[in-house]
């Protein structure tokens, strides 16, 4: 029990023991007062008044006995009479006086009733002689009854006095009885005051207790092992959950101790030495992970331990922090680990290299087999890619790969020699794609682009890393026909500009600063003009004329280029509608499309919708395409060609040479010219090799019923030569450099009268 507490009942035992024994001492006085009050008044007032009214009645009767006595003169019965009246008188006299003793009344009395006894021996004597003396008879017998009244009067007094003593003691006897009443009172309400009291300690008292019961069966109920424990590691203590659980890992063959950790008398030791009062644990017992809380209880000298089995939330645990860190898909370590470890790789000083390897063309071979091949395709990969690690191990035995994002890898290649590591293993892992990836019977040949950064020369930072070995990737990319590039600043520079130009460009467009010049492409026969090739310029706000060999790649990239063509291909036909309508001579207008644009299924209703818009016919237009778009997928350029064939317009094939497209390849597609390129035009005065290459190119033309155009012609003898080879058309600066569309209006309407080229100033 509470000690605290305990003292408190104690204190209120003593509190109503010491009132209780007060009140009954102030009981038991005042009820001997009422007591002794009750008794003189019963046992001395009352038998007092019996003797006074005793004698009275007895001073009364002599009166009649001495009448009697002269009416008969009957002396013997008189005298005897008379004798046992006074033998009565004398006895109630004597209770009386003992009563009264010291009364004055009394001395009265006495003196009168000697009187009367003297009267009555006179009476006597006059009655017994004769003659009767009658008269003096009569006057002993007045004097007789007077001295009787004044004896009954003084009797009276005495009794009026013994009720006046008879009534204090009936009012102090009242008055002790109020008392006691009050005293009782008081000692009730003071005895419900404390029981009040006393209940409501109790019941704070009993509360606690029924907590502390409540905390005691804690261990007992409590469905996790508890165990009390001596500094020895002896077990002094078990609840049933430790028996339980027991029980159900060894059916009960181990002994308890089986649960707990090795050497836990040194734990126990340990805990003592830091100073604390719990420790944690964690360790595996029978197999299974447990946690156990250990508080010292310094005051007994033992150890209170408190056992989990944790094996199913650490399981869940791993699990979670494997999915966490896990692609589902390739079952690699994803880019969050791929980050973290990086950041690990740096930490330790050592000299490695981060890269990221992208599957090219993947992107097409999921449009082409679905998701779920693709799928499959990845978890090959990343099986390929794990296998040539595995296979190059000596160049980096700690090298890890990592699924960054779709079809992009991460490799982390830490502890390398030199500088070199990363395009050996690079090489090694190309030299692994050069077998295909199986899935489902269907062999994927594909190729890699990888870009690297170095730790610590490029950075330390993981993230810094990844961003330049994705710098140096694209740099792969966009070469275009895979392999290997470290990350190098000078080229980090270059890209940052790049994406500058492109932000600028966004806005090029909606600002008006693009705009088109047209050149002039000339009939070699006539020397007139017979077409334009529609070139496009973007005037920028800062950086003056930008040309297109250096926007339209970044408008390729961004996907700008799907506006931004769309607007030249209007703009031009437009402007070459205007100046049919202004009545120049009739010309083809040639637009360059781009990749983008020439795979865009809606190419050719696009086209359709333009010549529509603007009225040109679509034989006044001429499309140039170039080998490099249309090699890719040839079957798919056939279609698309096919497709503008249709409407009528022309096409031709741009910077002609260049691609190394095949004579059956060429002989395929439906175009209608091919033209030179300008590489070629450009030495064929001094190289004889370009030379026999250019007139190759032209008979190869027209052995496909082809019209032959060269691009660049910029000397008098680039012309002859191209003129003797039979060539039909040129363009190039030795006639004009691309004009905008008012001075070539006036070079047309020149020309309508003569011809412009035999003294042009255009050159
Ligand atoms: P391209 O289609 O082969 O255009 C011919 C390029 O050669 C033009 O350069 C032209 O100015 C230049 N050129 C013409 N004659 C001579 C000459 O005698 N000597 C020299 N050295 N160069 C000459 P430009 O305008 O800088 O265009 C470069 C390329 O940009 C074009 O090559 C074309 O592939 C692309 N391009 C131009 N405009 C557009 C366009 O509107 N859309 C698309 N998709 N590409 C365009
Ligand atoms: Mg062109
Ligand atoms: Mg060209």
């Amino acid at each position: 029990m509470d000690k605290g507490f305990l003292i408190r009942i104690l204190a209120v035992y003593a509190l109503v023991l010491t009132l209780g024994a007060g009140f009954s001492a102030k009981i038991y006085h005042d009820s001997r007062t009422l007591y002794g009050e009750t008794v003189s008044l019963v046992e001395q007032g009352l038998p007092v008044l019996g003797s006074l009214s005793a004698l009275r009645a007895s001073v009364v009767a002599q009166e009649p006995i001495l009448y009697e006595y002269y009416a008969t003169t009957d002396s013997a019965r008189f005298r005897m009479r008379w004798q046992s009246n006074r033998q009565r008188i004398a006895e109630h006299g004597a209770k009386v006086r003992q009563d009264f003793s010291g009364h004055p009344r009394l001395a009265v009395i006495d003196v009168h009733d000697k009187y009367i006894d003297a009267l009555s021996f006179d009476l006597d004597q006059t009655l017994s002689s004769a003659p009767v003396d009658w008269d003096q008879a009569r006057a002993l017998l007045e004097e007789s009854s007077r001295h009787a009244l004044v004896i009954n009067a003084n009797l009276d007094t005495l009794a009026e006095d013994v009720h006046a003593r008879v009534n204090r003691k009936a009012n102090l006897a009242q008055a002790q009885v109020d008392a006691i009443n009050r005293t009782v009172l008081f000692y009730s309400g003071s005895m419900l005051l404390l029981a009040l009291i006393a209940g409501y300690f109790l019941n704070i008292y009993l509360a606690g207790a029924r907590e502390r019961r409540r905390l005691a069966l804690f261990a007992e109920r409590n469905p996790n092992p508890v165990l009390n424990l001596s500094r020895a590691g002896e077990i002094l203590y078990a609840n049933p959950a430790t028996h339980s659980t027991l029980a159900a890992l060894t059916s009960g063959a181990s002994p308890l101790v089986a649960l707990l950790p090795a050497q836990t008398p040194a734990r126990l030791a340990e805990l003592i030495d830091t100073g604390m009062n719990t420790a944690q644990w964690a360790y595996v017992a029978l197999g299974r992970e447990y946690e156990a809380t250990v508080h010292y209880l310094k005051d007994f000298d033992r150890f209170n331990a408190y056992l989990m089995d944790v094996t199913a939330r650490k399981e869940a645990e791993r699990r979670m922090e494997y999915q966490a860190y896990h692609d589902p898909l390739t079952d690699l370590p994803n880019r969050r680990r791929f980050v973290e470890d990086i950041g690990m790789a740096v930490a330790s000083g050592e000299m490695g290299a981060v890269a990221l390897l992208s599957i090219d063309r993947l992107r097409g071979i999921v449009d082409g087999v679905g998701h779920a091949v693709a799928d499959r395709l990845l978890q090959g990969v990343a099986q390929r890619l794990l296998q040539t690690l595995t296979d190059s191990a000596n160049l980096c035995p700690n090298a890890r790969l990592y699924r960054f994002e779709g079809a992009v890898f991460g490799l982390l290649l830490p502890c390398l020699d030199s500088e070199q590591a990363p395009e050996r293993i690079t090489r090694e892992i190309a030299r692994g794609f050069q077998a295909p990836v199986q899935v489902n019977g269907q062999a994927f040949f594909l190729g890699v682009s990888i870009g690297a950064s170095l730790y610590p020369s490029d950075d330390g930072v993981a993230v810094n890393l990844i961003s330049h070995a994705d710098r140096a990737l694209q740099q792969v990319k966009h070469r275009g026909v895979g392999g290997y590039q470290a990350y190098d600043r000078a080229l980090s520079v270059q890209a940052s500009e790049r994406l500058e130009l492109e932000n600028d460009l966004r806005h090029a467009l909606e600002r008006h600063q693009l705009f088109l010049v047209y050149q002039p492409q000339v009939d070699l026969a006539s020397t007139r003009i017979v077409g334009a090739e529609a070139l496009l310029r973007w005037q920028h706000p800062s950086r003056g004329i930008i040309s297109p060999d250096q926007f339209i790649p970044l408008a390729e990239e961004s996907g700008l280029i799907v506006l931004i063509g769309a607007w030249v291909l209007e703009t031009a036909c437009a402007q070459a509608q205007a100046w049919r309508e202004a009545g120049l001579p009739p010309i083809t207008m040639a637009v360059n499309l781009s990749a983008r644009q020439f795979t865009s299924q809606d190419l050719a209703h696009d086209i359709a919708q333009v010549l529509t818009q603007t009225g040109l016919p679509p034989q006044a237009l001429e499309l140039e395409v170039t080998e490099r778009m249309s090699m890719d997928d040839v079957a798919h350029s056939i279609q698309i060609l096919r497709a503008m064939k249709d409407l009528g317009v022309c096409i031709s094939m741009d910077d002609f040479g260049t691609g190394y497209s095949s004579l059956a390849y060429l002989r395929r597609l439906p175009i209608d010219k091919l033209k030179v390129d300008q590489s070629f035009v450009r030495n064929l005065e001094n190289d004889p090799g370009d030379a026999t290459l250019v007139r190759a190119m032209v008979e190869l033309g027209h052995s496909l019923n082809l019209t032959v155009i060269a691009e660049g012609v910029e000397t008098m003898g680039q012309l002859e030569f191209l003129r003797g080879t039979g060539c039909e058309e040129v363009q190039g600066y030795f006639f004009s450099r691309p004009v905008d569309s008012l001075v070539f209006a006036g070079m047309l309407n020149a020309a309508a009268g003569e011809n412009p080229w035999l003294h042009s100033s255009h050159r």
